[in-house]
């Protein structure tokens, strides 16, 4: 029989993942399905069970669910209790389910995949939202030398800086309170979405070597173009970060570790033609 595996969101259309999961199947030769579904912001709980009794093996979680697959599972792995967000359920033979979050790995394997290093380098995180909090272990562990998290609502930013501050050294603060250089910028704000820069200082953009937008899209976002614009060397969007949790979600699924590349490549040129 045939292994199979979902993403779950609400919405979920424009899901990238059944192609990608699809793709890594058949470059890794696993026998296996992935399909998208939409399920009802009350019956997550419900659908995750039936489709678990009816002998699924995993699932991806997406908006607006990552919490409540966090609430779900049995165990959780030290990155996902940081994130205090689940973005992966294995089911496990023995019936219980593990919870996992991959998002700050592919946004890690996507930074050293474009040769930036993290290691001593000064870090500015702009964002506090669920995205942020999945990204800050695995940036840690690469060992920057300093991190900033600068948010909007500056107390999100300062609580979840000493939820980490043991862990490096981590600091919280507002937007517009910003100060030193930063070597990479990453952005974790949703402003990208509407069109709309995160307010800071454009100095402190300026004198990044590296800025990233967790966000993508058919065309470059505002925050890229605007960091380009100012002379930012190195300019990345976030679809290598979904191509790369999507190969962490693979690996803990079938064990095997699938090449993003082609991947990439092929959703690089489906959203330069839509
Ligand atoms: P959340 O809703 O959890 O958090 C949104 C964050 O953005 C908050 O920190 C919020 O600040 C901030 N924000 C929103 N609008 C603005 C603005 N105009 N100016 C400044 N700050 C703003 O979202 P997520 O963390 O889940 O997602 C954030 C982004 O990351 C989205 O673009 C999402 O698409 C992307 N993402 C990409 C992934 C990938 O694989 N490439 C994976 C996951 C997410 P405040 O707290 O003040 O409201």
């Amino acid at each position: 029989m045939v292994d199979k595996y979902l993403v779950i969101g609400n919405p979920i259309t424009h899901s990238k993942s059944p192609f990608i999961h699809q793709s890594f199947a058949a470059q890794t030769e696993q026998n296996l399905s992935y399909d998208k579904q939409l399920v009802a912001v009350d019956e997550f709980e419900n659908f995750i069970k039936q489709f678990q009794a009816k002998g699924g093996k995993g699932c991806n979680i997406t908006v607006p669910f990552k919490e409540q697959a966090f609430s779900l599972a049995d165990q959780l792995s030290p990155r996902a209790k940081a994130a205090g967000a689940v973005n992966t359920l294995i089911f496990n033979s023995d019936g219980t389910i593990s919870g996992d979050n991959t998002d700050g790995q592919g946004l890690v394997a996507d930074i050293l995949a474009h040769d930036i290093v993290i290691k001593h380098k000064r870090i500015l995180l702009i964002g506090a939202g669920g995205a942020a909090r999945g990204c800050i272990l695995p940036l840690l562990a690469q060992h920057p030398q300093v991190m900033v998290i600068a948010n909007r609502s500056k107390d999100k930013a300062i609580t979840l800086a000493e939820k980490f501050g043991n862990a490096g050294n981590v600091s919280g603060c507002g937007l517009d309170e910003i100060s030193g250089e930063f070597d990479i910028i990453i952005n974790s704000t949703s402003a990208s979405l509407s069109n709309q820069l995160p307010n800071i200082d454009q100095a402190i953009v300026a004198n990044a070597s590296c800025c990233y937008d967790m966000a993508y899209g058919n065309e470059e976002t505002c925050f890229l173009t605007w960091a380009r614009e100012l002379g930012v060397l190195h300019t990345i969007d976030g679809l290598g970060m979904l191509v790369g949790q999507a190969a962490e979600s693979f690996r803990l699924w079938r064990g095997i570790t699938p090449s993003t590349t082609s991947v990439l490549a092929h959703l690089r040129q489906q959203l330069k033609q839509s």
